[in-house]
């Protein structure tokens, strides 16, 4: 009997995703199709719209392909995954090198403050997907000009690294849909980064705090035990 209800719940769970995935993947090509249509029919608008209705579709793909090979990490972890240790300046160097040029869009600066010499038991990769996720939602929830600073100290037996920024912030209520499947406010997210963020902390023992004031900014807080070398 247990088990019939734990299998509804599963099916009921796996429905849900589908659904979700569905009209996530469906949006996208209803809009391409639309412009399709529209061109099909030899109505061909002027050459300006048609350079909008171009970059209009390429976006709306660029999001659909973002949310299928964000879905296949979740499915399929990549092969290397093996369990490294992981040197927590490195990696958030690295991944600020790699967010740079992001965070120039808005001239927003990634700060690399106060970090101290210390080390997890992760994977590389996997660690530094965490931290390409969360920075790049501080440097989206920034306003021009505005600073993400990046911290990293050892407490007790754990590794602490903030990410903080001054952007838009989040209501406890905001906090709480974090990591559902696609839940995003914005236009052209996917919703599936805080998910994934979840579930690599988790695998490592790992933990995720926020806190945060509306239009003041947040402090995200990421913990995992400390590697003692
Ligand atoms: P996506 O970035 O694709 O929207 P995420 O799972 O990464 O999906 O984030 C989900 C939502 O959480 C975002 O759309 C945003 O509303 C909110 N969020 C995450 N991080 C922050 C942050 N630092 N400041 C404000 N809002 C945030
Ligand atoms: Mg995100």
């Amino acid at each position: 009997y247990y088990e019939q209800i734990q299998q509804a719940e599963r099916l009921k769970t796996t429905g849900q995703l589908a659904a979700a995935v569905a009209h996530e993947i469906r949006n996208p090509l209803t809009v391409v199709k639309g412009f399709l249509q529209l061109y099909e029919k030899n109505i061909l608008p002027s050459d300006q719209s048609q350079k909008r209705h171009f970059s209009l579709m390429i976006e709306e793909l660029n999001t659909a392909e973002e949310v299928v090979s964000q879905l296949l990490s979740i499915a399929k972890p990549s092969k290397d995954t093996e369990v490294e240790i992981v040197d927590v300046r490195a990696a958030l160097q690295s991944v600020t090198e790699l967010l740079h040029s992001y965070g120039l869009l808005n001239e927003n600066k990634i700060e690399i403050n106060k970090v101290e010499a210390c080390y997890i038991a992760a994977n590389n990769m996997e660690i530094k997907q965490l931290l390409v996720n969360i920075i790049k939602n501080a440097i989206e929830a920034s306003k021009t000009g505005d600073s993400v600073t990046l911290t990293a100290k050892r407490k007790k037996d754990f590794v602490e690294i903030k990410v903080m920024d001054q952007g838009r912030g989040m209501s406890a209520e905001e906090i709480k849909s974090l990591g559902t499947p696609f839940y995003s406010l914005k236009s052209k997210g996917t919703g599936l980064g805080m998910m994934i963020c979840y579930n690599i902390a988790a695998k490592y023992k790992g933990s995720i705090d926020f806190q945060s004031s509306k239009d003041k900014g947040t402090t995200v807080t990421i913990s995992f035990p400390e590697q003692k070398l």
